[in-house]
Order: structure tokens, then sequence, then C-alpha cells
């Protein structure tokens, strides 16, 4: 029987960083590096104030199973060991570096030796890598499934489908033998036979590129995918890729596969090859208050506000700064928050664009039920909320709700539904404990 096509919806594309190739920006005079960066149990840190560091060396060691150590993004001294509230609303330790703009590299660089599953694992876990899609999972984690025997196939996500963010495109454009490399890796150590990569169909020049790299592995298909967001997201895209369906409280592993933004991929082919841990990122800097939209190569722990001098600063009165793209982005109280592993975009928005439209009563039309993804009520679930109907939200199944914000984005009256929903998964969780 043919797939069907998931519901979604279509923003406004926004991509106008496609054509900027990355660029780095200079060294910031600063970086804030939170402890806490990853799902899963801080790091410690493991320098003090005053101390020299160069670029890659160890400064969060990663105490817990599920984590990522962390490393310094540039060379400097340490200036201090603080705290700071991080957009989750996490309180995370930090570690700023003064830096010495000579972006010294650590001499305990090397490539790991990597020859077998546990040696692979360790090196990724050595890395630093978290999901670079916006997850910020362990990377190391991700590829260690309860039953690796059950998990015959990769999914790679290229379906950038958040408006304005090119970043997954730089990489998959710009670098596309570290990506293959992390896919061969992954493929080779975990013994995954197939690979199934989903990539938007306007992104038309990645796709023919991505058939052309791979004309020669029948195990490898590139999936052209119908520009209709969300189809990066997890269950979505293995649905439309390998027509595989994630059912509540399942995780990919359960279906046989494991997912990996394409970012991360290639993240893994570089350290790989070179042994730098992650300390940078591709990020796509644009908004409406943003002088000059562009893909930055920044420093992990560089402010927002460095992140928008380098793209020209602002044209317009800022209103609000969002860490990824606007559908699922979360909002940055100021322009002093650091850039995290995990972000690939910066929002900045001016103060028209950042003022949420007034709202008014449902008018029970059902646009929010038919551009729903995993085919829920929205409608329903904002109203058990506002009722606090527990059980009732239980039914509904807001836990299956991945906050994609299409039934937030089509509602004519806007209705914060997204926002409803979060708050309803909170709701539960405390009814739980
Ligand atoms: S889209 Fe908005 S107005 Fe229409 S049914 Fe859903 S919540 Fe109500
Ligand atoms: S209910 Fe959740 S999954 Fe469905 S459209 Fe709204 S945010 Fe997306």
């Amino acid at each position: 029987m043919a797939k069907k096509v998931l519901p979604g919806v279509h923003p406004s594309n926004a991509k106008n960083t496609t054509h900027l190739a990355p660029v780095r920006m200079a060294t910031p005079a600063q970086v804030v590096i939170p402890m806490s960066q990853h799902i899963g149990a801080p790091c410690q840190p493991v320098v003090n104030i005053g101390d020299s560091v160069k670029v890659g060396q160890l400064i969060g060691e990663a105490t817990g199973r599920v984590a990522a150590p962390i490393h310094a993004s540039v060379s400097g001294k340490v200036t201090a060991v603080d705290k700071i509230t991080l957009p989750s609303g996490n309180i995370s330790v930090t570690v700023t570096i003064a830096a010495d703009g000579e972006q010294t590299p650590y001499e305990g660089i090397t490539p790991p030796t990597v020859t077998d599953y546990d040696s692979f694992i360790e090196a990724v876990r050595a890395s630093g890598a978290v999901g670079l899609g916006g997850a910020g999972f362990p990377t190391s984690i991700k590829l260690c499934p309860p039953d690796l025997s059950a998990v015959d196939t990769l999914v790679v996500n290229g379906a950038e489908c958040e408006p304005y963010i090119t970043s997954d495109y730089q990489i998959m454009m710009h670098h596309s033998e570290y990506v293959l490399a992390g896919i061969a890796a992954v493929r080779k150590y975990l013994e995954l036979s197939r690979v199934e990569m989903g990539v938007e169909e306007h992104n038309s020049d990645i796709i023919a590129h991505y058939k052309n790299l791979t004309a020669d592995d029948p195990a490898f298909t590139v999936h052209t995918l119908k520009c209709l967001y969300p189809k990066g997201a997890e269950k979505v895209l293995i649905y439309e890729t390998l027509g595989r369906v994630v059912e509540e409280g399942k995780l990919p592993f359960d279906v046989g596969c494991i997912v990996m933004n394409v970012g991360t991929l290639a993240f893994i082919g570089s350290y790989l090859a070179t042994g730098m841990p992650l300390v940078e990122k591709v990020v796509t800097v644009d908004g409406s208050a943003i002088r000059e939209p562009k893909t930055l190569i920044v420093p992990v722990g560089t402010k927002a506000g460095d992140i928008a001098a380098a793209a020209g600063g602002y044209k317009a009165e800022l209103g609000k700064i969002i860490s990824g793209g606007p559908m699922m982005g979360i909002a940055l109280k100021s322009e002093d928050m650091p850039l995290l592993k995990s972000n690939n975009a910066l929002l900045f928005l001016d103060v028209e664009e950042a003022t949420p439209p007034p709202t008014t009563s449902c008018i029970r039309c059902g646009r929010c039920v038919r551009v729903c993804p995993v085919y829920l009520m929205p409608l329903n679930l904002e109203r058990a909320y506002n009722l606090g109907l527990v059980d009732e939200l239980e039914k509904l199944k807001v836990n299956l709700c991945i906050e994609c914000g299409c039934c937030s984005y089509i509602c004519p009256t806007r209705r914060p539904l997204v926002a409803t929903h979060r708050l309803s998964k909170q709701l539960l969780r405390e009814s739980k404990k």
C-alpha cells in the first residue's frame, strides 16, 4: 500500500542565506560556556579562574552516563566560573574565557584510534558530540540502543524544514566529504545495512549531489521529501523514508532505526579525521532586525549580541531573539545568552515581528486538526488544559505532540496552542508524581 503524506503546513520559506556559504566570524573577546549543553547530567568544570586554555582542551568533564564533555572554543584565560539560567529554564554552571585572539589548538588534539564498535562509541563520547539538529541528546548514547542487533537502518535527517535555517544545507553542500565519512563510520561500526536520507524537494541541488555521490551504493537511498513542514521531525521522517510508525512511548530503535542529523554526522566525520572536539557551529543568522543575514562559523559560547554584530548589527529595533527556527525555536532573554552546541540558527526579530498577534476565541474551524502530523485534536487539547482535565489530556494523547507548532501557525484566531500543549505535558507529568 502506498504511504500517505503526513499533514503539515507551508510556512514562508525565507531561506535568505541559502547562497551564503559559511564564513568564520572573528574570534569574540569572550565566550561563556555552559556546563550543561545536553540532555542528561551536567559536566563538572575541570579548570579554574586564571587557567590558560587552548582550543579543544577539556574544560567540562562528563561525569554521568548520559552526558557529553565540553571543550574550550577559544584559546585564552579562564576569567570566571559562574552560573546562568539557560533558555530551557535550567540553571547551569558556566566557564568564561577571555580570548587571546590566537586560537591556538590544544597540543593533545589527534585523530582518535577507532578499530571497533566500543572504540567508536568511546571516540564519539570524547568528541563532545550531541544531536546538532536542535535536540542536544548525547550522540554516544543514541548510538547505544538496548538491542543493536534489532537496528538495521540509519535515517539521515537532511530535511531542514524550519523557515530561515540553512545551516544543514551549507553543511550538506560544502562538507559532503565529512557527511559521508560520518555516515560510513556509523554504518560500519553499528553494522547497519541501509541508509535512508531525507531531503526536501526544494533542495534539488543537494538531492542531485548526494544521489550522484552514492550512485554505486544500492543500500543508500536519497528520498525527495515534499516541502511540507515538519518533514524533519524524527517520527515524521522515519515514516516518510521507511514507512515505519513509531508508536506512543516508543523510540526510533523500537522500529529498527537510528535517526541522525547531517550536522552531527558531518561533525563525527570531521572528528575522526582531525580529533578536534565540538567547539564551533555553523549558524544561520537572520531575521527582520538583522542588517546582513549570514551563515557564520561561531565558537560555542559566543554571546548572541556578538553574533549579531558579526552580521552587521541591527537595522531595526530588536524585539526578540530566537534560538532555532520560528516554529520550534526558543526565545533568548538577552543578547548575553551564549550559543550552545545544539543551536543551528539565531533569528533577530524586529519589534513588529516579535509582537504576538491578538487572540480571539476558537471558532471551531478544524484547521488545527487537519494540519497535525500526528493526528491529534489541538482544539480539544486546549479545552482540556483550560478546564484542568488531566485524564482527558491523557486520553487525547497530548504526550504524542511533537510540539511542531503547525496548529498554532494555522489557527486563524491565533490561539497559543503549542504553548498550551507544553503546559499540558508538564501538568500530566506532575499529576503522575
Ligand atoms: S484552528 Fe484555531 S480556531 Fe480553528 S479549531 Fe483550531 S483552535 Fe479553533
Ligand atoms: S498538536 Fe502538537 S504535533 Fe499536532 S500540530 Fe500541534 S504542536 Fe504539532
